[in-house]
Order: structure tokens, then sequence, then C-alpha cells
């Protein structure tokens, strides 16, 4: 069983940017890359809103971060963190799961499910104790699970217009979609192309009532209700889209699909263990939630300042990037508040 000083799970640029901060502060951090190591990033093919790095692609910037890591003295392990117990002083992290569990059904496995596996995993000794932990295990977007979907993701189909939208310039369009996210999206997309058309599977969007007038104003952007993506149809990259409006069928040419049906925060082995937010985010001082709101009051100091804005509802557990940002979601965003969560882990440990 090892002993370390920082554990910090996750290998998004915020997990990185923490191991780079927490490395140079000679905390010599063991960082839990996970099974989808690298995050968002590594299904990004084009990447030129990163400060920096004015083009390139995703893959090679989360490359590039990790050796960067690796080059501070970041132990990078290739495994998955399975389990947490955070109710002791020391905490206690499992890696792992039991040889009758694959790693795709432990990924896809129910809140319920999960815990009754915790429960299995927590009867074997644990792997590791530490002194202080980062989360920054991520979100993911959800996804139509339709076939063709996740092949043609960075060649068409995306997950991100605020990301994207500069490649689809004079192109046709499509998102999927009727809460907030998907105004934003189709208001991105319409300054670079007038022919944007949202599909959304309801009579009515659910996105707040200025971003939908934003959109009804917005003469780029067509609204189809009703409607469901049936197929995505495309080779090398997205070519035609079949869908159903009012229940009628049709077939359309699409250059873009850009889906804004939510995001899943990775956070179901941290729901016994931490706050988190009706969205099953989890709840730091920085949290842009009612819930965030609360816990940074709580934690007010005398002088009026909040000593650790990025630590979670337990001491010495610290969370960054999009695991808590429910609201910008954006690469750079992620590696500031990993680097924020490295130095709030030091001076919490340089205190005790
Ligand atoms: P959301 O509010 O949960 O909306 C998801 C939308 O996707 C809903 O309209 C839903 O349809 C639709 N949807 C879900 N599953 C679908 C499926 N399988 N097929 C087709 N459509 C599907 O998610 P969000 O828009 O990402 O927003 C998340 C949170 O962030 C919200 O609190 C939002 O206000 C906030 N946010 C705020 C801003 C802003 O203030 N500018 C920007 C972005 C996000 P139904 O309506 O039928 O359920």
């Amino acid at each position: 069983m090892k002993k370390i000083e920082l554990v910090i799970i996750g290998s998004g640029p915020a997990g990185y940017t923490a191991g780079i901060y927490a490395g140079r502060a000679q905390l010599k951090p063991h960082l839990y890359a996970g099974f989808e190591i690298g995050g968002q990033l590594m299904y990004t093919t084009e990447v030129e809103n990163f400060p920096g790095y004015a083009q390139g692609k995703g893959p090679q910037l989360m490359q590039n971060m990790q050796e960067q890591a690796s080059r501070f003295g970041v132990e990078i392990i290739a495994e998955t963190i399975s389990a947490v117990d955070f109710s002791g002083s020391v905490f206690k992290l499992w890696t792992g799961l039991p040889k009758e569990i694959t790693y795709q059904e432990f990924a896809q496995a129910s809140l319920d499910q999960y815990l009754q596996l915790a429960k299995k995993i927590k009867q074997q000794p644990h792997d590791l104790e530490a002194k202080s932990v980062i989360i920054s295990t991520g979100a993911v977007a959800m996804m139509l699970n339709l076939p063709n979907e996740q092949k043609l993701l960075g060649r068409g189909v995306s997950v991100c217009a605020v990301c994207d939208a500069a490649f689809f310039k004079d192109k046709t369009v499509f998102v999927v979609g009727g809460g907030d996210s998907a105004m934003e999206d189709a208001l991105a997309l319409a300054r670079f192309t007038s022919k944007v058309t949202i599909l959304h599977r309801r009579d009515e969007f659910r996105a707040s009532k200025i971003m939908q007038q934003r959109v009804m104003s917005n003469k780029n952007i067509k609204v189809l209700f009703n409607s469901q993506v049936e197929t995505i149809v495309g080779e090398d990259k997205l070519e035609q889209l079949e869908i159903n409006v009012n229940g009628k069928k049709q077939k359309i040419a699409a250059d873009g699909l850009f889906l804004a049906i939510g995001h899943r925060p990775m956070t179901k082995i941290f729901s016994d263990q931490l706050k988190l937010d009706d969205q099953n985010y989890i709840v730091t001082a920085q949290s842009p939630s009612q819930a965030g709101v609360q816990l940074a009051k709580h934690r007010l100091n005398k002088k009026g300042l909040i000593p650790f804005p990025t630590m979670t509802s337990v001491e010495g557990v610290f969370a960054a990037g999009d695991v808590v940002d429910l609201r910008y979601r954006q690469a750079i965003t992620a590696a500031g508040m990993g680097c924020a969560a490295a130095l709030d882990a030091e001076t919490w440990l340089a205190k005790q």
C-alpha cells in the first residue's frame, strides 16, 4: 500500500495542470489517469482557442501536458480509482475492479449499481493512502447513442460549438437540444453561418426566456420542434442526417451536428463522500451554483476571505475542472482551476 502526499484523479487539462504545479512544488503527486486518458480533448480534432497553442490537434495538446507534468516528477499511472473513503484524517483509495467486472460495466453502472459494487471493492485492503486529493475527473457530454456518432466525432459531429463553430463557416449545421446550451451553441454557430437549424424533441424549449428570444430573433437560425435525429450518415465525415419531424421522416444534407443535450459529471465514486449539487457536480466554494454560494459563505474567514476556494465539502479534498463546472466547460478554464487547486492543496498541506 502506497502512502502519498497528494493524489490527483483524472488526466484532462485540470489534472495535468494541477500535476505541473504540484510537481514543481515538490509534492511528488501521483496522477491516476483513468481509462479515458487525456479526457474530452482526445476527441477534438482542431484546437485553436487554447492560448499559446494557436493551431493543433487535441490529442497532441494533451500529450504535451502529460510530458510537461512528467518533467516535474508527476508519477502518471494508467489506472482508475474505483472507490474512495474520505471519512478519516488520511484518505483511502482503491484502484482496479473485481475480476468479474469490466471497465465498461463500471463506467456504465447506475449509481445504485455502483454503490453495491463499491461495498465489494472496499472489502479488499485499500491500495493508497493520501493526505490530500485533487479530483479532476471531468464530465462527459451526453450522446444520442446512434450508430456512426462516435466514429464521426470531430468529423462533423461535435459536442462543443464554442470550440468548433469557426470550422463551419457558411456550412449547413444542426444543433440538437432545447436547453441553454443548445441556444448558446446555435447563437455561436450563427455568427459563422446562416444555415443553422435547432432540432428539439418537444414543442417547447426548456432554455431561459432570454436565450430563447435571442434564438428566435436571429435570422440565421431555424427551429424544428418535435424533431429527432434517427440516423447519422457519413464515411470519413458527416454527410447526411435522417430526421423525424412531427412523425414525418426526411433526409437532409448536413456538414455539422452539434449535440447539446447535457453533460454528466464523473462523480459516481464520490457520491456518498462529498457534497454534490442537484446535477451531481462536486460543490466547492467556487461552484457557480446555489450550493457553491452556500459553501462559500460557510467558508468565509474573519478577514472575509475564502482560504481554499477549490476545497470540497471535505477538508483536504479539492476539485477542479468540468467535474465542478457546469457553466464554462473549456479546457482553459479547467486548466486554470487545476492550477488553483494545486496551489490550495500546497498551502493546506503546509498548514497541517
Ligand atoms: P439541459 O438544460 O439539461 O437541456 C438538455 C436539453 O437536451 C433538453 O432540452 C432536453 O430535452 C434535450 N435532450 C436530452 N436528452 C436528449 C435526447 N436523448 N435526445 C434529444 N434531446 C435530448 O442541459 P444544458 O442546456 O446543457 O444546460 C445545463 C445547465 O447549464 C442548465 O442549468 C443551464 O441553464 C446551464 N447553462 C446556462 C447557460 C447560460 O446561462 N448562458 C449556458 C449553458 C448552460 P427536454 O427539454 O425534452 O428534456
